[in-house]
């Protein structure tokens, strides 16, 4: 069955039209690549599954799991287990990383979850990611370098098991040795726990220790081309150039 199902999905962000007739399935455990140009409405689609409210959706549905959510409040969706990395992480002082993320992960499995069994599994989920472990106690992000930031929000991911993680350009503006450690936390979800990816990426590098499904190539808020894995080459190679048209 499938476990996401976008039908003809419009998307406004202060006023402006963004999105116009999205489709998009993915299916449990597929590995999505979401390419586009700058300002094709990429990061938009991505808010507009998690229900960022100040995208608003102006036509079409958002079904997870058979479940209509269109209308459903970010909480909620989260419960359900979609996640959203983000392009620029916040700064959160006054909250450690680990107690942000045993709080997320209480409320994301309606459960109080025991302190120890917690600090084991941070453990090593924190040695998947090559994280120091005083890094738990450190204020959410406060102080943390770009790397720093993108492997806590992968961090996040590997506890929080959502079923489908979007993870917008959690690559861009690493270096080499941090692409690598955070495609091996994003592997980690794949494999481990089979974990569904939309992945919004401008490069290869993420992609290469991944297996991928589809590709889908947007402009303009529109889809325009659905592939495999191959389509990313292609796109590496040759631009966006040829999707520019119709
Ligand atoms: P992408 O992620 O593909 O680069 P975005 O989805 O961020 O593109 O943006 C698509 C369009 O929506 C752009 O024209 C951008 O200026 C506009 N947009 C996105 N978010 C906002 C926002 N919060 N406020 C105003 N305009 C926005
Ligand atoms: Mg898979
Ligand atoms: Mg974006």
């Amino acid at each position: 069955a499938d476990l996401l199902d976008i039908k003809n999905l419009s998307v406004s962000v202060e006023e402006k039209a963004i999105l116009d007739a999205v489709n998009l399935t993915i299916n449990k455990g597929e590995t999505h690549v979401l390419m586009g140009p700058n300002g094709a409405g990429k990061s938009t689609l991505g808010n507009a599954i998690m229900g960022n409210p100040r995208y608003i959706i102006t036509g079409g549905e958002i079904v997870f799991n058979g479940e209509n959510i269109t209308a459903e409040a970010v909480d909620k969706r989260a419960k359900r287990g979609i996640f959203l990395s983000f392009q620029n992480p916040l700064e959160v002082p006054g909250v450690s990383l680990g107690n942000f993320i045993r709080s997320a992960m209480e409320q994301r499995f309606g459960k109080r979850i025991r302190l120890w069994d917690f600090r084991k599994e941070l453990k090593a989920s924190m040695d998947i990611l090559g994280m120091d472990h005083s890094y738990a106690e450190r204020d959410l992000n406060v102080g943390f370098s770009g790397g720093e930031k993108k492997k806590a929000e992968i961090l996040q991911l590997l506890m929080l098991k959502p079923e489908l993680a979007i993870l917008d350009e959690t690559d861009s503006g690493l270096d080499v040795d941090a692409v690598r450690t955070v495609s091996e936390g994003v592997k980690a979800y794949q494999k481990n726990m089979d974990g569904a990816l939309l992945i919004i990426t401008h490069s290869t590098r993420i992609l290469e220790a991944l297996s991928v499904d589809k590709t889908h190539v947007i402009v303009n808020g529109k889809i325009k081309a659905t592939g495999d894995g191959s389509l990313v080459n292609k796109i590496n190679d040759e631009g966006f150039e040829s999707f520019l048209e119709g």
